[in-house]
């Protein structure tokens, strides 16, 4: 039978090459995720992972081909135009401390996004603690800075605000390399949980 659903995004024979390398890091790639899937992107350090995040998310544009969110184009849309992309597409990194600004507290980072997406301050704030909750941290984590968790729930946090905004696809891009073991499999179990409510593009180097 046919495929009839449409995937959440799409994108098809594209590469991509840094100006500083002599070829190119992706190759003729092509890559569909549909609702409530898990994709396992495995690989040996440096073989491009995080650069293919970096082109799903937009932060890099590729040299061909072409990507679409929904089944609308998003390869040439200008900036101020990638506001369903971005809100769509989160994306959770490998250091969960530097992606914070310590000198906000994880409340406000988490509520800032609301934000940038609409909402009022008091939603915002609302919102944020709904996510800490989600990811198991209570509320006292919204007043602390991230000098003041230890590196998986500042993760949690991170997972928190990538969920603000009710992404369709949260790619997690080795988000437990940092951690012990013992927190690792509290992360991964944490990620399992969400699923169904979003698709996960899980990027790790060790299987
Ligand atoms: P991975 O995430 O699988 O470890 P990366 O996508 O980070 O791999 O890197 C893929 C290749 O691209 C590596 O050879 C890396 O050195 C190179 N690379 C990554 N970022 C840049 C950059 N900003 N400029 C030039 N080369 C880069
Ligand atoms: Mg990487």
């Amino acid at each position: 039978m046919a495929e009839t659903r449409t995937p959440i995004i799409s994108f098809r024979n594209f590469s991509f090459q840094y100006r500083a390398q002599k070829q190119p890091t992706l190759h003729d790639i092509n890559l569909d995720i549909y609702p409530g899937e898990r994709v396992l992107v495995a690989g040996p350090s440096g073989s491009g992972k995080s650069t293919l995040a970096r082109v799903i998310t937009l932060l890099e544009r590729p040299d061909d081909g072409s990507g679409s969110l929904f089944g609308k184009e998003i390869l040439g849309l200008p900036r101020r135009q990638r506001k369903d992309v971005y809100s769509n597409i989160q994306m959770v990194f490998q250091m969960p401390l530097e992606s914070f600004d310590p000198s906000y507290t994880l409340g406000a980072s988490i509520a800032e996004v609301a934000r940038s997406f609409g909402a009022t301050r008091a939603e915002a704030k609302e919102q944020a603690l709904e996510k800490l909750q989600l990811v198991g941290l209570d509320e006292s984590f919204y007043q602390r800075f991230p000098s003041q968790v230890s590196g998986g729930q500042c993760q949690r946090a991170a997972l928190a605000r990538a969920l603000t905004v009710d992404p369709s696809v949260l790619i997690c891009d080795e988000v437990t390399s940092a951690l012990d073991v013992s927190t690792q499999a509290h992360i991964v179990s944490l990620i399992e949980r969400l699923k169904g409510k979003v698709s996960i593009v899980f990027i790790t180097h060790d299987l």
